[in-house]
């Protein structure tokens, strides 16, 4: 047998096999889109063998580069970061108007673009956002099947074990990324099944709750009050396309989650973790809520990058996502910062600044811009999720005749 990184080739495979069988859910005939950075293109040739096995019609590969990327934005105009060519948007709205999957690749240096003004990189965020609305829009509400999944690289397994040789390092980074997806001992496929229906019965419970708002409540400074719409939904775990394919959207993936009313949060939450944003870290920060929009904030390191964040535009300073996720999961026991979000998010409760998931109210999938805000829904070009689990967080569900329900103590499920 060969080996990569000290990683068993079967074991690569069944990765593989799991992100196409599981997370996108290849279906005979259907075009699958692949995004993946250049230098993991052994691992995206895998993928590319599992969907063919699996039927695809066509895989349609989008490679990316970090020394590109970076290359990009220190080099070009204002004008080329603003532009967006229409042979590239309609690259991307044929395949999504045609229900392809969209798998993603993910494994760069998160510090690859440390350093570029934040303003450069609203510039192009603001510009794709424009022209590549719809396909967002057909992602966001889930009408294509969707999936986000990581490999390591080394100089991302550097900056999660410095202390560790590259090589190390790799190898550690590969066991901790297949123990979260389940690729390790036994079989992937069906510990994915009986942690699905773990995360469903939670949602069924919380649906049943209807809870109108959550307190939270811990030992480092949060003390905040966060109100849902009325009609929400709590999701986890697997959805199900416009087309009826069942797919991860996430992998690894720990958290519920729902939608909180844009005009309801009070008080100040604390991060528990730091925030690697573009390559910049964000670190010890709070945001103070009032009527549900972010009146005042601090941090200890990277406060410009979070006043960007902030500034993106008008939904920016409020809430698009609450999510519960128990400090007991396998990823937080890892007791490992990724500076991945895919990872640090499942480690943790956290909420996102801006655009919520329309999918997380009922009926809001089919609602247009207007009536997403009217029902209390959030709409932005930002989403970015920042972390508020402790080990003592307590979480109190309100109901709308004043019942309190003791949800979560000492940072996991109350009932567990
Ligand atoms: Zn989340
Ligand atoms: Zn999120």
């Amino acid at each position: 047998m060969s080996y990569r990184n000290g990683i068993a080739e079967e074991k690569l495979r069944e990765y593989a096999r799991l992100m196409v069988r599981v997370g996108i859910n290849v279906q005979p005939g259907q075009e699958i889109v692949i995004s993946c950075p250049v230098e993991h293109y052994a691992f995206a040739h895998e993928l590319i063998k599992e969907a063919y096995l699996a039927g695809a019609a066509e895989v349609i590969m989008r490679w990316s580069d970090d020394v590109e990327t970076r290359q990009y934005y220190e080099n070009v105009s204002e004008e080329t970061l603003s532009t967006v060519p229409d042979w590239k948007a309609q690259s991307y709205l044929y395949y999504s108007r045609r229900g392809a999957g969209h798998l993603s690749v993910s494994g760069g240096d998160p510090e690859n673009l440390k350093g570029i003004d934040p303003m450069r990189m609203h510039l192009r965020e603001a510009a794709l956002e424009q022209a590549l609305e719809e396909h967002h829009k057909r992602m966001m509400a889930s009408e294509v099947p969707w999936s986000v999944a990581a490999v390591p690289q080394k100089k991302w397994a550097k900056k999660v074990f410095p202390e560790l040789s590259e090589e190390e390092g790799m190898e550690k980074l590969w066991e901790l990324i297949l123990k979260s997806v389940r690729v390790w001992d036994g079989d992937a496929v069906s510990a994915w099944e009986k942690h699905n229906a773990f995360l469903k019965e939670k949602c069924r419970m919380m649906d049943e709750y209807g809870f109108e708002k959550l307190h939270y409540k811990n030992s480092i400074g949060t003390d905040f009050t966060v109100g849902l719409v009325k009609g929400h939904k709590w999701e986890g775990g697997s959805e199900k396309s416009g087309t009826g394919t069942v797919f991860m959207a996430n992998m690894p993936t720990e958290e519920i989650f729902t939608m909180p009313h844009r005009e309801m949060a009070e008080g100040t939450i604390v991060s528990s973790m730091p925030l690697s944003y573009r390559g910049t870290m964000i670190k010890n920060f709070s945001l103070t809520f009032q009527g549900g929009k972010v009146v005042d904030y601090h941090a200890q390191e990277g406060i410009e990058t979070l006043k960007s964040i902030l500034d993106g535009d008008e939904g920016s300073r409020h809430l698009g996502e609450v999510a519960l996720v128990p400090y007991t999961s396998p990823i937080s026991q890892m007791k490992t910062l990724f500076y991945h979000t895919l990872f640090d998010e499942n480690a943790s409760c956290h909420f996102a600044l801006g655009a919520c998931y329309p999918t997380t109210i009922e009926g809001g999938a089919a609602m247009s811009e207007e009536e997403l805000l009217q029902a209390g829904g959030n709409t932005s070009m930002n989403h970015v999720d920042f972390m508020v689990g402790t080990s003592d967080l307590t979480i109190t569900g309100i109901k709308s005749d004043g019942e309190e329900v003791l949800l979560f103590e000492n940072g996991d499920w109350a009932d567990r």
